[in-house]
């Protein structure tokens, strides 16, 4: 009895004690968000981002007012990737989590939602801005698996929205840089109408707009830009294609008389240079959908440098030309300081 008493005690005095500590807390972080909102020692926001083009974006709107810091390395895949419990840290500390959502980045997701810190949000930006009605499921995001097609920033229609939205979360975290973070994203989506300028009047000189890609991330950007997707090599295993799938692509890009296929940096495949070799059309293999070409630092590790990119290499495969996007500025309005795991 009565050391069931003391224990008793002993938790009263432990109780008052974390209470005390608790609300001693929580009036240093009020003061603290009087002044600075973000949990960075000077301040600043903390933003966590998953995928380099989504953290690209969030780094150009949050310009010099937050730390972005990407979860996703480089090159991985991140339709499979899962987190290492290390990133719970840094998802325990950010005032906003950036991820693209439709199902993309769901182990990320999860970790973000059991660690994320009272008062921070997590944005699922891609869900945000693409209504149900406009989802899209295809070859490697079949409609019965529930997932669509996660590839939204790959159409700069919808990076401008992604833009807009970043800039709306973050005034939120942090009211009185608003009006600088709108001022950014204006500047993100000026660049982002020059390229989409310069695709229109560059992909006028293709004679056929159709895509074979190994991993099927150009579907909101052909509905949008006028291409026809034929397919999409990669199944939704992200293993290779059963023999009746490339029998069948093959009769496709015989019968479409397509000139080059398409594979991807992330994803290397001998099936697609089979394909190749089997219809005569030329296998390019350095397509990118979420691994940014060049390093961190340069002009051209950036969302705008990737979609250049792959745009001039699409046009240029298919027998057109890019001068439009060969002289596309591609220099930020801000210097880019995001970190980018590799
Ligand atoms: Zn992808």
């Amino acid at each position: 009895m009565t050391s069931t008493r003391r224990t008793a005690g002993t938790i009263a005095v432990a109780l008052t004690l974390a209470t005390v500590s608790l609300t001693a807390c929580a009036s240093q972080s009020q003061s603290q968000s009087q002044s600075q909102p973000g949990s960075q020692a000077d301040g600043r926001l903390l933003v966590a981002t998953t995928v380099a083009p989504l953290t690209s974006i969030a780094s150009a709107v949050a310009g010099n007012k937050a730390r972005v810091e990407g979860i996703v390395p480089e090159g991985t895949n991140s339709h499979t990737f899962e987190p290492s419990p290390q990133v719970a840290q840094l998802l325990s500390k950010a005032d906003v989590v950036f991820i693209n959502g439709l199902k993309l980045e769901d182990p990320t997701k999860d970790l973000a939602e059991s660690n994320i810190k009272d008062g921070g949000r997590i944005v699922e930006v891609g869900t945000e801005v693409l209504p149900e009605s406009d989802y899209i499921y295809d070859f490697s995001f079949p409609e019965k698996d529930g997932k669509p097609n996660p590839h939204l920033w790959t159409d700069p229609t919808y990076a401008k929205k992604y833009a807009t939205v970043i800039a709306g979360a973050l005034a939120k975290a942090d009211p009185k840089n608003a009006a600088y973070y709108k001022k950014n994203a204006a500047a993100f989506n000026k660049q982002a109408d020059a390229l989409d300028a310069a695709l229109r009047s560059d992909q006028v000189s293709v004679p056929r707009r159709v895509l074979l890609t190994y991993h099927d991330a150009y579907a909101y950007f052909a509905k949008t830009y006028g291409w026809k997707v034929i397919g999409a090599v990669q199944p939704k295993n992200f293993e290779d294609p059963a023999p009746q799938e490339i029998a069948r692509i093959i009769d496709e890009v015989k019968a479409e008389k397509v000139p080059t296929i398409f594979g991807s940096e992330v994803f290397p495949s001998s099936v697609l240079s089979e394909i190749g070799k089997a219809t005569g059309a030329r296998y390019e293999d350095s397509l990118r959908d979420d691994d940014l070409p060049g390093k961190p630092g340069e002009a051209v590790h950036s969302w705008l440098g990737l979609m250049r990119y792959d745009y001039q290499t699409m046009i240029k495969g298919l027998g057109g030309k890019s001068p439009a996007l060969d002289k596309l500025t591609i220099t930020p309005a801000n210097p880019d300081e995001a970190v980018y795991p590799q």
